[in-house]
């Protein structure tokens, strides 16, 4: 059976300009045809069903970065629950984010491995939920945040250990490797511009993922860490507060592909919070930190350095569903609306090495839509905008939707989401 969208306005998530009168033709889950009206026909086939979309936007489902699957955005985050409980929150958090369009996550720091039993039972059709690219634990030093996060955190000093750190989250099932290169923000003694890992132990963590064919992300904020975790050859570079301080790192990120995913949303989520939970630490950490993750952001799009979004939900007051909100965020730093966009779609399946199948609306990949009632482009805050979002498609069947809704019963994934 093929499904036929058509009467669509189509954003493919190359970075293309948009196509008025568009066709998505879907097979067995994945993209035939896309592209204008009368570049299509149905030939021969006699078993389509048509949905005739007649004013609506037809987009890749998103993909967010960067997440924290085990977090629901607790004022607080020093959240401590029963396992069981743990691995429930997780399969919400998981669903909230394929209800609100969301049809890829990273996730680069879990809990206690529970988000690989989350992942099983969706790939096995028991839940619905979204694609789940796992990094496992967050590999990091003796520090402060380990106690604060402790089923995510893999405490690992020195060569031999960070290997072993490396290898039991490859045991466990993860799709890549997550390390703390420097201090974070939200740990109250942690201090971002601080090296943690040494030389040694990041060429180390970095050659043994690469070993596993597995990429690698680092947390890094202060420049010395982030220059180190560049030249140790990582494949993203996760918030990057202080990147602006050198524009020879900079270039080198540009030069080698090295992506940025700014994280912009949690900081602007505390700064303007109206919860008097905020720790007062916490508030005074992100005040001193926004506008220098906001200008190195700036510099490094204006350098080309390839950046994907990554909106690290799950951190306090920053609610799974409310991911989108990113692209904004990215677009008020000096990002074009167009390439904030791209950012959460093709460039994203970039950063995550999942480019071949995913991310944008072209023949071949797998069809991951959302269909939207206004244009996105006209304000990218319409993309968190569960009004505006109509439904959402994963592998060509639809997995959420609203209430009420008039779809045919024949494209329902056999589990599907409320938006
Ligand atoms: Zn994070």
């Amino acid at each position: 059976m093929d499904t036929v969208i058509k009467n669509i306005t189509l954003i493919d998530g190359t970075g293309h300009e948009p196509i008025e009168n568009a066709v998505v033709a879907i097979r067995e889950g994945k993209v035939l045809y896309t592209g204008s009206a009368s570049g299509w026909s149905d030939g021969a086939e006699e078993n389509i069903t048509y949905l005739d979309l007649r004013g609506k936007f037809v987009l890749p489902g998103l993909i967010d970065c960067h997440v924290h699957l085990s977090g629901s955005g607790e004022a607080d985050s020093q959240f401590q629950v029963p396992t069981g409980q743990m691995a429930l929150k997780i399969l919400k958090n998981a669903q909230r984010n394929l209800a609100a369009g969301i049809t890829t996550v990273r996730d680069l720091g879990g809990w206690s491995e529970l988000e690989f039993d989350v992942r099983r039972a969706i790939q096995r059709g028991e839940f619905a939920g979204p694609r789940m690219c796992l990094a496992g634990r967050f590999i990091s030093i003796t520090e402060a945040g380990a106690d604060y996060y402790i089923g995510m955190y893999r405490v690992a000093d020195g060569v031999d250990e960070v290997r072993k750190a490396v290898r039991e989250q490859v045991k466990h099932g993860a799709d890549l490797i997550k390390m703390g290169v420097t201090g974070a923000v939200l740990v109250e003694s942690g201090v971002p511009g601080t090296t943690h890992f040494n030389k040694d132990e990041v060429h180390a963590l970095v050659e043994e993922a690469n070993k596993f064919g597995k990429r690698v992300a680092a947390h890094a904020h202060g420049i010395d860490g982030i220059r180190k975790a560049v030249q140790a050859g990582v494949n993203t570079l996760e918030h990057g507060t202080y990147l602006f301080q050198d524009p020879h790192v900079i270039l080198h990120m540009a030069q080698h592909g090295i992506f940025l995913v700014p994280t912009l949303k949690v900081g602007w989520d505390i700064i303007l919070a109206k919860d008097s939970k905020i720790p007062l630490w916490m508030m005074a950490k992100n005040k001193a930190t926004q506008g220098e993750a906001a200008l190195s952001l700036k510099m490094a799009y204006e350098a080309d350095v390839p950046i994907a979004m990554g909106s690290d939900v799950g951190t306090p007051l920053n609610f799974h569903g409310e991911n989108a909100l990113e692209v904004y965020w990215m677009e008020q730093a000096g990002m074009s609306r167009m390439d904030a966009l791209v950012s959460a779609t093709g460039n994203a399946a970039r950063a995550l090495g999942w480019e071949a199948w995913l991310g944008t609306l072209e023949e071949g990949k797998v069809a991951d839509l959302i269909v939207h009632d206004k244009n996105p482009l006209e304000d990218l805050r319409m993309l968190a905008d569960k009004t505006s979002l109509q439904f959402v498609m994963k592998d060509g069947l639809i997995s959420a939707c609203h209430a009420g809704h008039q779809l045919p019963k024949e494209l329902f994934a056999k589990n599907y989401l409320s938006i």
